[in-house]
């Protein structure tokens, strides 16, 4: 057994519009399972409507980015205070696209995760290598780097109000998923190097695994014993997918 209590995330990235949002919302909330933590990450202007629908209900609320920085002068940002302030609980940090596409370094991660803490939200850390790395044999070496990039510059204790999220690249979003057996090892890397650091923070830290997740294929992932919750994209967006998910854990 363990002390970990399943978390189920979903992140619905730049999808739908506010009916959907407030559906979606409400379809969780009325099914979500007990004994699992879930949490829904809709799109920035989202946030404020689907607070309201999820009053009363167990399902937490997170964004799925926040800004680098303090309030200030940064045209089309948002600060961590904000997110609080709309009943954000936790936050996305690092994701692959925010990565890739917006070319967010290790520094600016490390900082969004800085940022995230310091308005009292829970970062969801989220690290991963792409195929090119994983075929050249640097999993480790890249999940291993992303990581320490936080633990070096916010020290081991921070992961004590973390989430760490194992998204393979190549499994996000096509349909490829990692076996259970590709991810857990991973997972056991992260929580062994963390663990080397501090036993009792790698013992308690959640760890989701991401990538092509859907409701056929969960149960096996998460019946792995460093697989503690999973992040969900495309079957997100679906109630009876994202629930059937949040069921498996
Ligand atoms: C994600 O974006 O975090 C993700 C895991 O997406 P998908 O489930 O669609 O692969």
């Amino acid at each position: 057994s363990t002390p970990r209590t399943p978390l189920i995330a979903g992140n619905w990235k730049m999808n739908g519009r506010l009916t959907m949002a407030r559906e979606l919302a409400s379809a969780i909330a009325k099914g979500a399972p007990a004994g699992v933590e879930v949490l829904v990450c809709p799109p920035f202007p989202y946030l404020a409507p689907v607070a309201v629908t999820l009053q009363g209900s167990a399902v937490h609320l997170g964004a799925q980015d926040l800004a680098a920085s303090e309030d200030g002068a940064f045209t089309g940002e948002v600060s961590g205070e904000m997110l609080g302030d709309l009943q954000c609980g936790y936050v996305l940090v690092g994701h692959s696209e925010r990565r890739t596409v917006y070319g967010e370094s290790d520094d600016v991660v490390v900082a969004k995760f800085q940022r995230a803490q310091a308005a009292g939200l829970v970062p969801v850390l989220c690290v991963g290598e792409t195929q090119a790395e994983r075929e050249a044999g640097e999993t480790e070496a890249v999940v291993g780097r992303q990581l320490d990039a936080v633990v070096k510059a916010a020290g081991i204790q921070a992961l004590e109000q973390a989430v760490v999220a194992y998204e393979p690249v190549w499994a996000i979003g096509t349909g490829l998923t990692a076996s259970p057996a590709q991810a857990q090892a991973v997972h056991h890397f992260i929580r062994a190097r963390l663990a080397a650091i501090d036993a009792k923070i790698a013992t308690g830290i959640r760890i989701l695994y991401g990538g092509s997740v859907k409701a056929d294929n969960a149960a096996s992932l998460l019946a792995e014993s460093d697989i503690d919750g999973a992040l969900i994209g495309g079957a997100s967006l679906d109630a009876d997918s994202f629930l059937a998910i949040c069921q498996a854990a």
